[in-house]
């Protein structure tokens, strides 16, 4: 047995004598270990002579977490390389009138026809009011969908609305293509036309619509080394649904405290969580909300939620968006959680409180996270887009390029200069939340994930047969972008 009389001093300073079973345990441990087991022992009301074997039985399972870090995780060798591309806390200033609705549809005009007229078809396109003067037959046109109906005879008529004009376009009924494609509109989206004008230039019937979309084969960002990012959201601390149990098991994977030896492995590459809203329940989110609370006071719903975070291991980077349920203006985008109500999170470096929408790089792959309030307006507007299948409603967004299209839906939108939800460029790994199931689909390169929820089926849900998939979470390989889902159950 080799000695460490700076171990044995430490101890023998405090009057306590270790036995010699007890040092060979001790030496393995770290020096903040020592401390705390010299700082607990001298606390003790039966305060002990020697530190016997059966003493340290007490820590042993803090001394086999310290034991397994020994060994570096593979997310540990790794520096964080993050990097918010575009955070709207403290940049989102809404003038608030129609002066600011006229700027901020003019913005959103603006850069999605940009999109729209890299497409061949469109590049030539023209303006309402050149439609208007009757001289083309052929007509090419971007503009908004102001209303969208269906006649008596089937077919769908949308009105379309450019800075020159307003004109009619009719989907007939019998293009039975066109009609299905149509069925994908939604009102205040921006879409390419091209169709055959009317004799007077007064209505169009369109032959092809264009959505400004995503291309095809564009090369996407992976990381060059083998980290994994954790994507969670919607876990609702303060809801008496909120599944505690299945939390903390989540708390302890990323520990690598527990798993199968894959499962483990898997928890080793972590290097970012990312937390797309809803992180709290709340309080007064919506009418007698409190009936299902267990925790009534929203500094204590964060301060709890808080405990647990703080248990991640350090090398992790977290970033955190808000939802609907958080303490932060509802109207989106929304500015990140104030500080007053998560004072915890602030002092945590590795914590980067953001807005919804964030659009971020995560050791050079772009990950567009949103809360995902508008997935709600697509269930309702696009048939066949069901809350069982988030990453088809995903879909539907990414494709129109913006992540809330619909004005006066279920998304309070804020008129700015700058439309903050528009998607500029498309991100290699698109997430949202809010509709609590969870999905993972591949659209045109884009990873579309939904990451569900750590919160069991409320009476609200139930009302509107929704159900939830708690306790699921996906993890996407940054250097793959091979999906993992993992359960947790109590
Ligand atoms: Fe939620
Ligand atoms: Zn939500």
């Amino acid at each position: 047995m080799e000695f460490d009389f700076e171990l044995i001093n430490k101890f023998l300073e405090n009057n306590i004598n270790i036995h010699p079973e007890a040092f060979e345990k001790l030496k393995n441990l770290d020096e903040s270990e020592i401390e705390r087991i010299i700082n607990e022992a001298k606390l003790d009301k039966e305060k002990p002579l020697v530190i016997t074997p059966e003493y340290l039985k007490k820590f042993e399972k803090r001394i086999v977490v310290v034991k397994s870090r020994r060994k570096k995780t593979i997310a540990e060798e790794y520096e964080a390389e993050i990097r918010i591309k575009r955070d709207i806390t403290k940049k989102s200033y809404s003038k608030g009138n129609i002066e600011g609705f006229v700027d901020y549809f003019n913005d959103r005009y603006e850069r999605l026809s940009r999109i729209l007229r890299e497409r061949e078809a469109l590049k030539e396109a023209s303006t309402i009011e050149i439609i208007k003067k009757g001289r083309f037959s052929e007509a090419k046109i971007i503009g908004f969908v102001n209303e969208k109906r269906t006649s008596k005879k089937g077919n769908i008529i949308l009105e379309i609305e450019d800075p020159t004009g307003v004109i009619p376009v009719v989907i007939m009924s019998d293009d039975r293509e066109l009609s299905e494609v149509a069925k994908e509109i939604v009102k205040d989206e921006i879409i390419g036309i091209s169709g055959v004008a009317g004799r007077n230039g007064d209505i169009i019937i369109a032959k092809e619509i264009f959505f400004p979309d995503v291309k095809l084969n564009v090369e996407r960002h992976r990381s060059e080394v083998p980290l994994s990012l954790v994507l969670i959201s919607d876990i609702h601390l303060g809801s008496s649904k909120f599944m505690a149990n299945e939390f903390e098991k989540f708390i302890k994977w990323i520990n690598c405290e527990i798993g199968t030896p894959r499962q483990r492995e898997l928890a080793e590459r972590v290097k970012y969580i990312v937390i797309g809203g809803d992180l709290v329940d709340g309080v007064g989110i919506y009418p007698n909300q409190e009936n299902e609370l267990v925790v009534k006071d929203i500094h204590k719903q964060y301060d709890l939620l808080w405990d647990y975070l703080s248990q991640i291991p350090e090398h992790i980077e977290i970033i955190i968006i808000p939802g609907n349920h958080d303490a932060t203006r509802q109207a989106e985008p929304q500015p990140a959680i104030s500080e007053e109500f998560a004072e915890k999170f602030y002092q945590d470096p590795r914590i980067h409180m953001v807005g919804n929408p964030c659009y971020a790089s995560l050791h050079g792959v772009n990950v567009l996270t949103y809360h995902g309030r508008s997935l709600d307006d697509m269930v309702s507007n696009i048939p066949g887009v069901t809350y069982d299948k988030p990453a088809e409603a995903m879909e539907y967004l990414i494709k129109k390029r913006h992540l809330a299209p619909i004005y006066g839906g279920k998304v309070p939108l804020t008129p700015e200069s700058y439309d903050y939800l528009l998607i500029d460029e498309p991100p290699d790994i698109l997430h949202m939340g809010h509709i609590h199931t969870v999905g993972i689909k591949n659209y045109r390169g884009v990873v579309l994930v939904n990451s569900g929820t750590f919160q069991e089926q409320t009476s609200f849900q139930k009302k509107l047969n929704m159900r939830p998939d708690p306790g699921r979470i996906p993890i996407i390989q940054l250097d793959t972008f091979k999906p993992t889902i993992m359960r947790f159950v109590s």
